[in-house]
């Protein structure tokens, strides 16, 4: 069995060449070719010794995805659907701007949380990605656009660990996968660039704030406990004062001084002037501690299962006004790539999603522009 390449991070490749009898410099080289200028084989390494070349094709690979199918939207969003195996499927959609380029990423094929207005919640959880699945999505993508752009310099500044699947509750994956994204040998992105989005694992919120402190997306949807319980199940572990001290406490390690939460907009669920006043309450309490902070209103994108609507526009609006009035910034996301099937939340990354290639199921996934 060979060694994928892609599971490691700069650290696990020094330890994995100094196992193959290589000096670290060595594997600093590797690295480089495999994700810095995306080359596959190794006969074309060519400043690397011939006699590790041929032990790498003895012992190693480079282990991409299999791609099961692209979508192109008019907008120039891309959205890409690998094999995973046994029947799991995951996205990965790249979404470009004047100023940036932007690859939403996937940590987990399905998810546990089960949020009910996410389809991905809604299928259940099948597994965890490795690292070698997660960086293969950024590796894969980067690749494929500058060799159709046929440029040398990099496409993609930005990742959101927003895809499919709850990134903080696959840990030991996403880390080296942050890392590997963070390195100037890697993908050289810095931490403000980097997004990993959680529906509020609180232990691992901690970690990450040690372990790789990059931007901090958090899932709120609610303004008080007992709605949240409903829409984000994972708040019966960890209820908003938990959550919200530790956000505060992140930011001492943050690369951005505030924390962007998120907040999905259902009809007549969490839209109301009421809740806008509680959540100004919760972040700005009178006699407590503020958490400073964005909002980043999502129109729900409806699937047939959920029951739930999303917010009129005018409603949107009205909300974000009264954020924005409190001195919260606050913006409406827009949605992008629809024609592809590829806007928020939608996903459901399992065997039927093969019958959407054949066009014979329309299913969307959740991107963020
Ligand atoms: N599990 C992580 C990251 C993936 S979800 C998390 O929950 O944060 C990325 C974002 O898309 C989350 O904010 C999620 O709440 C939102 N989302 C999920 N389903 C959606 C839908 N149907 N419409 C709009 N946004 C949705
Ligand atoms: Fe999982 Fe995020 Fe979907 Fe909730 S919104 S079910 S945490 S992917």
């Amino acid at each position: 069995m060979k060694t994928n390449l892609l599971d490691f991070d700069l650290d696990g490749l020094v330890a994995w060449c100094l196992t193959q009898g290589e000096k670290k410099f060595r594997a600093v080289q590797l690295f480089r070719w495999i994700h810095h200028k995306g080359v596959e084989d190794f006969a074309q390494m060519t400043d690397l010794a011939q006699s590790l070349r041929s032990k790498l094709q003895d012992h190693a690979d480079i282990l991409a995805l299999p791609v099961i199918s692209r979508h192109d939207s008019a907008d120039g969003t891309i959205k890409w659907m690998f094999d995973v195996g046994q029947g799991n499927a995951i996205e990965t959609v790249f979404i470009p701007e004047t100023d940036r380029g932007t690859l939403c990423v996937s940590s987990q094929a399905g998810c546990a949380v089960g949020c009910p207005f996410c389809s991905t919640g809604a299928q259940g959880f099948s597994r965890n990605l490795s690292t070698a699945e997660i960086i293969a999505q950024l590796w894969y993508a980067e690749r494929t656009l500058r060799q159709e752009r046929g440029v040398d310099e990099r496409v993609i500044s930005n990742v959101v660990m927003m895809g499919m699947g709850e990134p903080l509750q696959n840990y030991s994956a996403l880390v080296p996968a942050l890392k590997t994204m963070l390195d100037d040998h890697g993908y050289g992105l810095s931490r403000r660039r980097v997004t990993v989005s959680t529906s509020g694992v609180v232990p691992m919120i901690e970690r990450l704030g040690q372990d790789c402190p990059v931007a901090l997306a958090v899932s709120l949807h609610a303004p008080n406990d007992a709605l949240r319980d409903e829409l984000v199940p994972l708040n019966r572990k960890y209820p908003l004062d938990e959550l919200l001290q530790t956000c505060r406490d992140y930011l001492a390690h943050a690369p951005r001084d505030f924390i962007t939460f998120e907040y999905c907009m259902l009809d007549g669920v969490n839209d109301s002037d009421e809740h806008a006043e509680q959540l100004i309450r919760l972040v700005r309490p009178p006699h407590g501690e503020p958490t400073p902070c964005k909002f980043n209103l999502i129109p729900f994108n409806p699937f047939p299962a959920s029951g739930l609507l999303r917010s009129p526009p005018e409603r949107v609006k009205a909300f974000a006004a009264l954020l924005s009035e409190a001195g919260i910034v606050t913006t409406i996301r827009k949605t992008r790539g629809d024609d592809i099937a590829a806007a928020c939340g939608q996903l459901a990354g399992d065997i039927q999603d093969r019958t959407d290639v054949s066009g014979r199921r329309a299913k969307t996934i959740r991107i963020h522009a």
